[in-house]
């Protein structure tokens, strides 16, 4: 089964989100459980848990189909303690919220080193603290996004990745989000289906499919290599359709949240139509 949607709004409350995917036709979609600029957030309500809970059951969305993100402001690999902190608390009140709404995968970039410390500390900074929050949670899987490499933000290396989880005790509840223009602004190719076996084989080799718990699926304003983060519609940038249409025939990408964050919200219907239309019908015996 293939989940596809979009990172939707959810002012008005999270049960809205819901909503507004099934709006889009998605049978995916991602959501912040609180205001993704601010700290701190109300606790959620018991109506409110409830709302979601429901919508959720109403439109036939399961944790499974649901990639929450967390607040652009956390920063897990922060190079001084008490901004470290500070990240390590929001991220876990992150995945309370997640818990509290039946969720089970939370996904956020890695860190930056503000170059302050060097890549390897970084790394064992975010690994110590995806530690302490799995610790203090019970049913949410850590997902770290790929980036862009923009400014001292880690996570652009599929090394990066596998050096963070390798610093994970529970491997069994962390995992990883593939951005297909934050890939390519880093220099992973995916502008034709050579370019897509070679990526998604490094990606294999170096983290392991068995990682892979949603994708973020955007064509890419910013050049090739460029460690830019500028997305763009599907098919409108620099990328081209050939990796959305790869990715929706491939059964590696079966049964995780694959989302768009494209630039236009006015065309998701559309783009998640077309995407589903990449489906070639396959043969069960
Ligand atoms: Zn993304
Ligand atoms: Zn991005």
């Amino acid at each position: 089964m293939k989940f596809v949607g979009a990172h939707v709004s959810a002012s008005g409350g999270v049960d809205q989100a819901v909503i507004r995917a099934h709006e889009l036709e998605a049978t995916a979609f991602a959501l912040f459980t609180k205001n993704q600029r601010q700290w701190r957030a109300a606790p959620l309500t018991e109506e409110v848990i409830s709302a979601f809970r429901h919508a959720c059951e109403k439109y036939h969305y399961e944790a499974k189909q649901i990639l929450p993100h967390d607040s652009y402001l956390i920063n897990l690999g922060h190079p001084v303690e008490e901004a470290l902190q500070k990240s390590r608390e929001a991220f876990i009140d992150e995945m309370e919220r997640c818990q509290q709404l039946g969720l089970t995968l939370l996904n956020f970039h890695p860190g930056s080193h503000l170059l302050q410390i060097d890549e390897d500390e970084c790394l064992a900074k975010i690994a110590e603290s995806i530690n302490i929050a799995l610790d203090k949670t019970q049913t949410v899987t850590a997902v770290i996004e790929n980036t862009a490499g923009q400014g001292s933000n880690l996570g652009f290396k599929f090394e990066h990745l596998a050096a963070i989880i390798d610093g994970v005790e529970d491997k069994s509840r962390v995992g990883v989000c593939i951005d297909t223009c934050h890939a390519f602004a880093a220099g992973y190719d995916l502008r034709t289906e050579e370019a897509c076996d070679k990526t998604f084989a490094d990606f294999d080799r170096i983290v392991g499919f068995q990682y892979l718990r949603g994708m973020h699926l955007n064509d890419a304003k910013s050049e090739f290599g460029s460690r830019v983060d500028r997305h763009n519609s599907l098919g409108e940038g620099n990328i081209g359709k050939t990796p959305f249409s790869y990715i929706m025939r491939d059964s590696r990408f079966d049964n995780i949240p694959l989302i768009l964050e494209t630039t236009n919200p006015d065309i998701w219907k559309d783009e998640i139509a077309w995407l589903k239309s990449q489906q070639k019908v396959t043969e069960t015996a």
